[in-house]
């Protein structure tokens, strides 16, 4: 066990940037106010960094790189499996951190979060003893060969839904590529990459290969995306900040992925497992307090089957048991912050102002007397709206799904597809061939059948139209973080 995160303790614990193997305060000496979502309370501060803190981080991620890139990739490989046995040996104090930082459930911290923040850097540790590149005989005696080069320093930034989860799933391939990282995780959600950070020290860890800046997105963020010497951005946030990033860095010419939010919708045909539609419904609504860009929002059910469908949900939904994160029997815990709250709950409101009607379970929720400021409300359906008022359009990120009736897969196809968004969607039928159809005509970057949120860390993970450009995932992450270069040997003169 190397590191201790502080669960009880009343002390409020600072988080400093991690430069060159180093743990340094912000160069101004500015700290911002990290909150507990299921107290409400301050428990942390995290380094306000600015420009020159930023410049630092990059200026060792430069001096680092050329010693980091030429290594094998099976050195790179040992160090990245080194950090996930790291991780693993520190599992259950990287859940409760990260439990008590988001408000999620400790059992989900524990076997969603830190397991797969292990398995991301297991599964690039090996993609960078796999990665093979293409040939190309292009006559008896001329060969092409494509050369695949890391970038340099690349910029690596995160949300807060996710925390260790998404940083390390931008990392991982960052750093099994040859490229070194400055990270920058949500001001919201600071703690558990600060925790990691800790572990790299611990294990000695190559000093500058990875960086970890904290602070705002409009100051450390923005510094770090327009920084000269950045060659790539990695970024997973909402569409409107990427759409800033893109505007920012016109003209620079850096490599840019953006996977950014998602309006998902989750399609139930008259023909399904009717149980298992309902509760993988309840699931995909609700899962982390509905904060995943992958959450199924936007229920679609065949009308014939769409009263039973709702009785069905709301039962469902009244078996979640809501309380304090930290309690191993809770199921939904905290949203993540209080201006979150306010605004999840101002879609309540928007909904019924549209004419909704909007469907809470009446159970009581039973919070300890230390949750009592904590960001907490209830899971919320909204039925009777049409497609296109903004409740039904609109990114919500917390658990509030909206209920819709259709006639047929055409109405359907066009519903889905009537979205500015296009990450996921879930369908649920037993018609092999209207899966396939739909599954081909959706507009999205991924489509699950009979299921919602299988991962297969090899597949291709994005989205289209407001959510996203390009993909992360398997080879694709790869050859992100690679520049290609083409190589043509003429050998008919011996
Ligand atoms: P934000 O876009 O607010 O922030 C994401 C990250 O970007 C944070 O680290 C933030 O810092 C930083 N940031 C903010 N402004 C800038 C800027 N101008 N330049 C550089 N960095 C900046 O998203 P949230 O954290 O609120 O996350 C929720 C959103 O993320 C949702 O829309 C969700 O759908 C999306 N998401 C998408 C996923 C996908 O794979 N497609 C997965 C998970 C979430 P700070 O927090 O300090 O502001």
């Amino acid at each position: 066990m190397v590191v201790a995160p502080v669960v009880c303790s009343m002390a409020v614990i600072t988080l400093d940037n991690y430069i060159g193997g180093e743990f340094r305060a912000p160069v101004d000496g500015r700290y911002l106010d990290n909150y507990e979502p299921a107290t409400g309370g301050v428990y942390s501060q995290l380094a306000h960094s600015n420009k020159k803190d930023v410049g630092r981080a990059v200026a060792v991620a430069a001096e680092a790189f050329p010693t980091w890139s030429s290594l094998k990739p099976e050195q790179r490989s040992d160090w990245l499996v080194k950090l996930a046995d790291a991780i693993a040996d520190n599992h259950e104090a990287l859940a409760q951190a990260e439990s008590k930082d988001t408000g999620k459930p400790i059992q989900v911290a524990r076997t969603v979060d830190i397991q797969r923040a292990q398995d991301n850097l297991r599964f690039f540790a090996h993609a960078a003893t796999q990665f093979s590149s293409e040939s190309h005989a292009t006559d008896p005696r001329t060969i092409n060969y494509t050369l695949r080069q890391a970038l340099g320093p690349v910029a690596c930034i995160s949300p807060w839904n996710l925390p260790l989860y998404l940083l390390t799933w931008k990392i991982a391939p960052a750093l099994a590529t040859g490229n070194t990282v400055v990270a920058k995780p949500s001001e919201v959600t600071p703690y558990t990459a600060f925790l990691l950070s800790k572990i790299c020290q611990d294990i000695d860890f190559p000093a500058g290969v990875l960086n970890i800046v904290h602070g705002t997105g409009q100051q450390a963020g923005a510094a770090l995306t327009g920084h000269p010497d950045i060659k790539a951005i990695s970024f997973t946030g909402g569409t409107e900040t990427g759409h800033n990033i893109q505007q920012a860095i016109i003209g620079q010419a850096k490599k840019l992925s953006l996977e950014l939010g998602g309006k998902n919708p989750f399609i139930v045909f008259a023909d399904c497992d009717f149980e298992r539609a309902v509760e993988t419904a309840c699931r995909a609504a609700f899962s982390n307090q509905g904060q995943i860009c992958l959450c199924g929002s936007k229920i679609y059910v065949e009308a014939t089957i769409y009263e039973q469908f709702i009785q069905a949900l709301q039962q469902r939904m009244k078996m979640l048991t809501i309380g304090d994160p930290a309690d191993e029997s809770v199921e939904f815990g905290a949203l993540v912050s209080a201006p979150h709250l306010a605004k999840v709950r101002s879609y309540l409101e928007l909904a019924q102002s549209e004419g909704g009607e909007v469907l809470i379970p009446d159970e009581p929720i039973h919070l300890p007397e230390r949750c009592r400021e904590g960001y907490f409300m209830k899971p919320a359906l909204i039925t009777g709206l049409d497609n296109q008022c903004r409740s039904n359009q609109e990114e919500i990120f917390g658990p509030v799904a909206s209920v819709q009736a259709f006639s047929s897969q055409e109405e359907v196809l066009h519903l889905a597809n009537d979205s500015a968004y296009g990450l996921a969607a879930s369908i649920w039928t037993r018609d092999l061939n209207r899966a396939h159809q739909l599954a081909t005509d959706i507009e999205a970057g991924i489509v699950w059948v009979n299921c919602w949120l299988l991962r297969d860390l090899r597949t291709p993970f994005g989205g289209v139209k407001a959510s996203g450009m390009g993909r992360e995932g398997g080879v694709e992450a790869m050859r992100f973080f690679t520049e290609m270069k083409n190589v043509c040997i003429d050998y008919s003169e011996t």
